[in-house]
């Protein structure tokens, strides 16, 4: 053997896979990267020696993954998102390498609790809620499809905030997720771009004697990469994360100092590092904030930045960016990236208008995620002119060319002019960002069939109807790695064990073999304990932190999401108080007990939805005290609900509560995560739960409420909920129930702008869907009591939701957007 071989092969015991690997390794990361011996270690010590023992494994298939994408010049596909809600690695990574076992197999040889270690790790919170944990579930799905991608974003210091409950009101605590390290991450020092704000846009003549434009910005900071591997499951290919930290230029303060500022020059450096400091907790833009538009702007420009790099070290040249990168814009938050590649392209690389207007329309494709007129985004033109006067000319003179367009194809429709420019002109003007995207893009996508519908017949309906070509629907999915398999170990070898085999992991759609055992009481009877356990564990879990243990023989009804009107956990509560009234009322009623689970977070500025938090908590303290009533009804706030504890949550639910009212959620993704897990789903007609009722069978969905044209009719119509209030008694006691003070300690001003806005404005219009939902809840309560059926049911939620696979959805952008096709990865091919 050859020293090189010999190497090679220290090198594969060194990150071998093998029981004596693995134990060897971990111990060697204990010691020599944080000097603790087995004896001293914390958990938090044993948790990173295992990240870094895991790491270790996945570099060599990372580093040639990389390789073979370049040598093949691979088509990548770039996903810029502001938010990756990506929730602990460690777990995920080892099923993605295919190591638990093992792993857990080391650690209980070495006397360690493995779940123990599973659980110290804190998950990196980059993202609100439902829109960054997509882009969490590409990334996995893209590399596990062997798709060569990078996802690019903000490495935010503070994630979104810890909520905790005080006195039933939600209080937000910084999340410093950072402070323990990061294993996961790798800073690339060398791998920085200025980004530059402000100053003036100036015009020059070049040495062609051409006349050009260029940017002379008041303010730069300086980007720095943090990469994270992100390993694909079953194969090895594993893609790159890049996340961009901001930070004063190296050179920086010197300039200051030397003339004596330096108070200044410390806190330009601070202004800078502000940047990617913190992550807006809100769910929809916040209007005017001149930092959001910098967060924006800052990691769009690095991306790009970096893209152009590595074309330019490949071919020397960007005639073909556009057939190298396939950009993804997640949502308008990196809509600048059509302004941005244009400047890059004309000022910076000479491009000709057209050339560059080509590359960029060929590049970008659009995510639109919402229908709700308050998050369609714009920024001032004034703020624009302030920080990036070069974007906003090169933002006129698309607009300027497209609008010649759309009057030449709507000859004298002035008014539709108006409404496509990317400037609105009514009242202070702005720029509209999903206008800007859409122009930019050569594929517009929305996120369920019915949003893509609504898309298309409203908000974006004059786009449709100049390109109609250019409209796709993608319907959102969710990753069952991280959802069935990490999350719910016992029902996936469950699933296993009665498919004979663990394809489905890879192919949910092989899920279908399980159907046929639908009926075997034998399955039915180990289905529903798995159940039963996980609603034990979540029970153990609950109680040590809250103090109460719910009895996992009642019905788990759990509503987990971000707090919000449009997605009506108030209807969910004026329920929860109708039953109290009636079993005060009747108190030998046949009910079935159930246990109601709320979680979620709000937004720290959204009044009403703090308010819906703090009266769940107020329901709860009177409902769970009260013996007349609690022997059927406990109400329960899991607080701080993120990745993490949205894993407890999934596999201990028996009922799904999806019910926004129609024509509002997007698509929703929590509604698949429930139904992969055998929960039932009470919902209505919107978003992807059409599509899950749609497979899992309208027999096994418990539906209620209006559609979205009947929605749309009553509105034109003029709704007028007071009148509902007046006529339906049982409505009025609930609603009257609340406002009494009765769970208010007698305080009947608490809960008024709750239930005044309901009874004068309801704009979700939740009582005209109360009685409806009131309804199906009883057959809920009926269909429970019958066992076997309900296990039926659940059996086949889970069996029938193959296609909310996000490797389904990454193979349709794949196919009919990106026109990507994968690359496999092989390790054996020579290095
Ligand atoms: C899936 C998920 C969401 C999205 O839930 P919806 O019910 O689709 O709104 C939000 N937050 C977390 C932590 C999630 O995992």
């Amino acid at each position: 053997m050859s020293t090189a071989d010999n190497r090679l092969d220290e090198e594969r015991t060194r990150t071998g896979l093998s029981k004596d690997a693995l134990n060897r390794a971990f111990l060697d990361n204990l010691f020599y990267i944080q000097g603790r011996s087995l004896e001293v270690a914390t958990d938090n010590n044993l948790y990173q020696a295992a990240a870094y023992t895991v790491r270790d494994r996945m570099l060599e298939r990372w580093i040639k993954s990389a390789r073979i994408y370049k040598d093949q010049s691979a088509r990548t596909v770039c996903y810029l998102s502001a938010e990756f809600l990506l929730g602990p690695h460690l777990a995920n990574n080892m099923i993605n390498l295919g190591i638990t076992e093992v792993a857990r197999e080391v650690a209980e040889e070495l006397g360690l609790d493995f779940e123990r270690i599973i659980e110290s790790e804190e998950e990196p919170g980059l993202g609100n809620g439902g829109l960054g944990r997509l882009a969490a579930c590409y990334m996995d799905s893209l590399a596990t499809t062997q798709i060569p991608a990078i996802g690019y974003g903000i490495r935010y210091e503070f994630g979104i905030f810890d909520q905790v409950i005080v006195d039933g009101w939600q209080v937000e605590k910084g999340d410093t997720w950072l402070r323990n390290g990061n294993p996961w991450e790798i800073m690339r020092p060398k791998l920085a771009f200025p980004v530059g704000f402000g100053g003036y846009s100036e015009a020059y003549t070049d040495e062609h004697g051409v006349p050009r434009q260029r940017w002379r910005p008041n303010l730069v900071v300086n980007g720095v990469a943090y990469d994270t591997a992100i390993m694909g499951y079953g194969v090895t290919n594993v893609n790159l994360l890049r996340l961009w930290k901001s930070e004063a230029p190296e050179s920086f303060n010197f300039g200051a100092f030397n003339v004596g500022d330096y108070y200044g020059a410390v806190h330009a450096k601070i202004e800078a590092e502000t940047i990617s400091k913190v992550l807006y907790p809100n769910d929809e833009p916040v209007a005017g904030k001149e930092l959001r538009l910098k967060q924006q702007f800052f990691f769009v420009s690095c991306s790009l930045q970096d893209m152009i790099r590595l074309e330019l070290r490949h071919t020397g040249h960007l005639e073909r960016f556009h057939h190298k990168y396939a950009i993804q814009l997640n949502d308008t938050h990196p809509s600048l990236a059509v302004a941005e590649l244009m400047r890059l392209l004309l000022d910076d690389h000479l491009m000709t208008w057209d050339q560059a207007w080509e590359i960029t329309r060929n590049s970008c494709h659009f995510t639109n995620h919402t229908l709700l007129p308050e998050a369609l985004e714009t920024w001032s033109v004034e703020l624009f002119e302030c920080l990036l006067p070069r974007h906003l000319e090169i933002i006129y003179e698309i607009n300027r060319r497209f609008l010649d367009e759309v009057r030449v194809h709507f000859l004298g429709d002035d008014e539709r002019v108006a409404r496509m420019s990317l400037i609105d002109e009514q009242g202070g003007r702005r720029v509209r960002m999903a206008h800007l995207a859409a122009v930019g893009s050569k594929a517009i996508n929305g996120v369920a069939e019915l949003h893509t519908e609504l898309l298309k017949s409203t908000v974006m309906k004059d786009f449709n109807d100049l390109w109609p070509e250019r409209f796709h629907n993608v319907t959102n999915g969710v990753t069952p790695r991280r959802f069935i398999v990490a999350s719910n170990p016992e029902l996936a070898a469950l699933i296993t064990e009665t498919c004979g085999n663990d394809r489905w992991v890879q192919d949910l759609e092989c899920l279908r073999d399980l159907e046929p055992h639908a009926e075997d009481h034998a399955l039915q009877q180990r289905w529903r304990e798995v159940k039963t356990n996980a609603k034990r564990k979540l029970s153990n879990w609950l109680g040590e932190r809250t103090g109460f243990a719910p009895d996992p023989e009642t019905l788990f009804d759990v509503q987990a999401k971000r707090f919000h009107e449009y997605k009506r956990q108030h209807l969910n509560l004026l329920h929860i108080v109708w039953l109290y009234e009636q079993i005060k009322q009747r108190p030998n009623i046949d009910l079935t007990p159930r246990t109601f689970i709320f979680g979620g977070k709000a937004a720290p500025g959204y009044f009403m939805a703090k308010l819906m938090i703090k009266l769940i908590n107020a329901v709860g303290e009177v409902i769970n005290t009260d013996p007349q009533v609690n022997g059927y009804l406990r109400v329960l706030f899991m607080p701080d609900f993120n990745v993490k504890n949205g894993q407890r949550l999934y596999p201990a639910a028996d009922l799904s509560e999806q019910i926004s009212l129609a024509g509002k959620e997007a698509s929703g993704t929590g509604n698949m995560k429930f139904s992969m897990n055998g929960a039932l789903t009470i919902g209505t007609l919107d978003g992807a739960n059409i599509e899950i009722r749609d497979e899992v069978g309208h027999e096994n969905f418990f539906l209620f409420g209006m559609t979205a044209a009947e929605v749309q009719q009553q509105q034109a119509a003029g709704y007028e909920p007071w009148e509902l209030y007046q006529r339906d008694e049982q409505l009025r006691a609930a609603v009257d129930l609340i406002s009494s003070g009765l769970f208010s300690h007698g305080d009947t001003e608490l809960f008024r702008p709750l239930t005044e806005n309901l009874i004068h404005s309801d704009p979700f219009m939740v009582l005209a869907d109360f009685n409806d939902y009131r309804e199906r809840q009883q057959e809920v309560d009926h269909a429970y009591k019958d066992r076997h059926h309900w296990n039926r049911m659940s059996i086949l939620n889970t069996t029938r939701m193959g296609k909310f696979s996000s490797d389904r959805s990454i193979k349709e952008y794949a196919e009919r957007i990106w026109q990507v096709t994968p690359m496999s990865a092989d390790l054996s091919s020579p290095f």
